[in-house]
């Protein structure tokens, strides 16, 4: 089996060398041939230099410079489409994964699986309330949401089999969710190991806390783009009918208090009128969303050339 390695790098010179040691060290024990595919996301550093270096002492290093700062998604994604081999695996440039467990992932994929994803399960030892916590959460919701059972979305260090991410295109800070994106696209067999973890050493993390948030709103845009971006009348429609039924039910109730003589109630005396209206404005309003949703995305998949659906195999074609 060979392999593609793609480092996202902003701003890692320190780390570099190093990376590259211990990466050639791990690789090239590996039976099968590998390349290195750094994606130097407009550092500001002197990354660039170091990256050239580096490529011209070993030819299975491949670079390739950003025109500016895209953000680790950008990176991650240009780096699995200038992957060559069948194997792609993302590693983080500042030497919190530990390339020593590139050939465990290899492995395990190996076993026939499509993607196996790193967790780090010592990290954040001792800081139990503050970061463990909050991330032990956001990975139940992103599995709960996702319908993809993992406990380490963020650990970059996964392996995926080029199939199933090469048609990807990935977005914001959505590298995160690529597995949810096999398995939704592709029935992707997914497993996951422990892989080690070590706290940054040079320079500082590019993210801070407030990124869980950030995360969940990614994930409901991917949620909705899996499910219904190729029917989204279906997701407004039933918003809105559900929202225009409401509105019904509280139209009746008020003419129901209007006249009964035992709970009797003016139309003034209660706000379900009021409710009555709202319901049904925004319920109408939601189905013409819905429609004009559907015009777009009409227009998007004829412009763009793009099928509706995804051919996994041929034969005899
Ligand atoms: N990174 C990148 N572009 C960015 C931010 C980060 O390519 O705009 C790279 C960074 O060099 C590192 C990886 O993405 O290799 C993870 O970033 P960081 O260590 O800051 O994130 P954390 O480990 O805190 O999740
Ligand atoms: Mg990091």
């Amino acid at each position: 089996m060979n392999c593609s390695i793609v480092v996202p790098i902003y701003n890692e010179e320190r780390s570099l060398p190093e990376l590259f040691e211990r990466l050639h060290g791990a690789l090239s024990k590996l039976s099968g041939q590998y390349e290195i595919i750094a994606v130097n996301d407009g550092s500001r550093d002197n990354s660039q230099a170091v990256l050239a270096d580096l490529a011209s002492a070993n030819s299975n290093v491949r670079v390739l410079n950003f025109s500016r700062n895209f953000g680790q998604t950008a990176a991650i994604d240009a780096g699995i489409r200038h992957a060559k081999h069948d194997i792609v695996i993302p590693i983080d440039a500042d030497l919190e994964n530990d390339p020593a467990d590139i050939p465990r992932l290899m492995a395990k994929m190996g076993e026939g699986f499509d993607v196996v994803s790193g967790y780090r399960k010592d990290r954040w030892q001792g800081n139990w309330l503050s970061r463990k916590l909050p991330s032990l959460m956001a990975n139940k919701l992103i599995s709960w949401l996702s319908g993809v059972q993992l406990s380490d979305f963020g650990c970059t260090l996964k392996a995926y089999r080029r199939e199933v991410v090469e048609n990807l295109r990935l977005y914001g800070d959505m590298h995160r969710f690529i597995p949810a994106y096999a398995s939704w696209n592709f029935n992707a067999r997914i497993t996951e190991i422990p892989v080690s973890h070590t706290p940054r050493k040079h320079g500082k993390s590019n993210y801070g806390l407030g990124r869980i948030w950030k995360v969940v709103l990614d994930l409901l845009v991917l949620k909705f783009f899996a499910d219904y971006s190729r029917r989204p009348i279906h997701l407004f429609g039933s918003m809105g009918s559900i929202s225009i039924l409401l509105g019904l039910v509280a139209g009746v109730l008020s003419i129901y208090f209007k006249f009964s003589v035992a709970y009797h109630k003016d139309f003034i005396q209660t706000p379900l009128p009021v409710l009555m209206a709202m319901l049904i404005v925004v319920g109408v309003i939601l189905i013409m969303m819905g429609l004009l949703a559907e015009i777009l995305i009409r227009t998007y998949f004829e412009n763009h050339n793009q099928e509706s659906y995804q051919i996994k195999e041929k034969i005899n074609f």
